[in-house]
């Protein structure tokens, strides 16, 4: 399948700071990953270009974007909450994560490529409508999402989350538009410590006890995502492709391996090839374990690429 790769260097000039775990090196991890897997050079390449303003405004409130686009980042790292920060580099990093998600889109949408994946950060499904949080600054995933549903011929996308952490902004931007159908798969109770009692039938859960393995992860996506993929026939897939439930991972506590990434990718292609003419775009979120992040990628590459 033809599967474009979007990413920028600007995307390597986001430094949160020495020891934040969301790191420029996870992306050199999985590039280089991809390169020795011999899987990077059968990816059609493209440069993330940076996000119009009338892109973000889809799911970003005017405020947010402005602030977001005037931290003054030229004495000292800005810290916009206890894990959120921005540096010197981080607003183009932030302009090309999200403009990497419209161009895959875009790309998808036109038949240019079946699937696609952007290798960016800062990540974006924390990111509400009005805050930024969690390492995210701008929703990625919201803004690609919503350039979707601009289109005529677009009606329904789904949103699948498989980050370790719920994907709280994505949720919060989409609960009450019909035409998203947002699934999600997180470790509870953990950060973001969202109040999951919801009535929006457009908002699936699958939260899992700390511990969990491949085999309860497989169960409560077959019993919670895919009945309701089923019935919502999505037109595109969107991906928040977070890696942080390996069990590798510091930061969680599930007990993840490259295998079940790769089946939970394989659910999302069998799903887009019945419903969706095989259209997925992936975005990276979390991930942070830089070896296992690079094994990681490269299975749910090698499953992207069929
Ligand atoms: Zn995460």
């Amino acid at each position: 399948m033809a599967t474009a790769y979007i990413t920028h260097p600007d995307c390597k000039e986001h430094n949160p700071s020495r020891h934040h775990p969301e790191s420029p090196a996870r992306l050199a991890a999985i590039s280089d990953r991809l390169i020795s897997a011999g899987l990077f050079d059968l990816l059609h390449h493209y440069e993330a270009p940076e996000v119009a303003q009338s892109d973000l405004l889809r799911v970003h409130s005017l405020a947010h974007v402005e602030r977001i686009c005037s931290v003054d980042t030229t004495k000292e790292l800005v810290w916009l909450d206890g894990d959120t920060v921005m540096g010197p580099g981080s607003l183009k990093a932030a302009l090309r994560a999200a403009g990497a998600g419209v161009l895959a889109t875009e790309l998808v949408l036109s038949g240019e490529v079946e699937r696609a994946f952007c290798a960016v950060r800062p990540p974006g499904h924390h990111a509400e409508s009005d805050q930024a949080m969690g390492f995210c600054l701008f929703n990625n995933i919201a803004v690609a999402a919503a350039s979707a549903l601009t289109r005529a011929e677009v009606e329904r996308v789904a949103i699948l989350d498989f980050d370790v952490h719920h994907g709280n902004g994505t949720e919060a931007i989409f609960r009450d538009e019909p035409g998203v159908l947002f699934c999600s798969s997180f470790q509870h109770p953990f950060y973001p410590h969202s109040d999951l009692v919801t009535d929006r039938p457009n908002c699936v859960h699958a939260p899992l006890a700390a511990g969990s393995d491949g085999r309860v992860f497989r169960e409560v996506i077959e019993a919670h995502w895919r009945p309701a993929l089923e019935a919502f026939e999505p037109q595109i897939i969107f991906i928040s492709a977070g890696f942080d439930g390996h069990w590798e991972e510091e930061l969680a506590e599930l007990q993840l391996t490259e295998a079940d990434y790769r089946w939970a990718t394989e659910l999302a292609c069998l799903i887009a090839d019945r419903y969706a003419d095989g259209r997925v775009v992936s975005m990276l979120e979390g991930g942070y374990a830089l070896d296992a992040l690079g094994r990681c990628v490269a299975e749910h590459i090698r499953v992207l690429l069929g």
